[in-house]
């Protein structure tokens, strides 16, 4: 499970979309939100949007295995794709916040990588919100705003980019995913691998 968080505008849907599209191996949590959607946003892709009561009745199902309030919306992550996804032998990346990762981190932090990305300056995050062009002028000052909340927790995550560069940090991104994949507890048969190569040295 490979989690990127970030303020709004830090560049890090930008990161999640370029990765995802570049490496078969990995898929991409789509979350619900009650968010209005915006007009290049694609229902199913991005997120799937939902009301207020729906989103609910899904937290009360427990439906989903993360969720928060972020911006005045609602959003959580879907659990039977998630769980289907990683029984699968998939990875899987989770663009959410500081909240859902704590509680992903209660549920399964042997099976995280986390990764916070930081804007270059607050005039490049400001410039990249109001390049997006897609939310007013009041909700861009509140995501700035919230901005420096967010950025209280990037000690909680294990990496931390500074996204000067959308292709510089997707490879980046690209290297911490490689060297995660490597870790000896995720190789699974690696005991009866080794053990095979000792038994060629034992029957030289
Ligand atoms: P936006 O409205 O710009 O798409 O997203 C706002 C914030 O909500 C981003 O920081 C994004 O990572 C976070 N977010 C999106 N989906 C989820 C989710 O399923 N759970 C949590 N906890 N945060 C999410």
């Amino acid at each position: 499970m490979l989690v990127l968080a970030s303020p709004s505008g830090a560049g890090k849907s930008s990161i999640t979309r370029t990765l995802f599209g570049q490496d078969p191996n990995i898929g991409l949590s789509v979350s619900v939100t009650t968010r209005a959607r915006r007009t290049d946003e694609v229902e199913g892709k991005h997120y799937y949007f939902v009301d207020l009561p729906t989103f609910h009745r899904m937290k009360d199902n427990d439906e989903l295995l993360e969720w928060a309030q972020v911006h005045d919306n609602f959003y959580g992550t879907p659990r039977a794709k998630v769980e289907e996804q990683l029984s699968a032998g998939n990875d899987i990346l989770f663009d959410i916040d500081y909240q859902g990762t704590l509680q992903l981190y209660e549920k399964c932090r042997k099976d995280m990588v986390t990764v916070f990305i930081l804007p270059p300056s607050i005039n490049e995050l400001r410039a990249r919100l109001e390049r997006r062009a897609q939310d007013s002028a009041g909700t861009i000052e509140k995501r700035l705003r919230n901005a420096r909340l967010e950025m209280d927790h990037y000690g909680e995550y294990d990496y931390v980019i500074v996204n000067e560069d959308l292709e510089d940090s997707t490879q980046k991104v690209r290297s911490i995913l490689a060297a995660a994949r490597l870790k000896r507890d995720r190789l699974s048969g690696m005991d009866s691998f080794v053990k095979d190569l000792q038994a060629q040295i034992d029957s030289l």
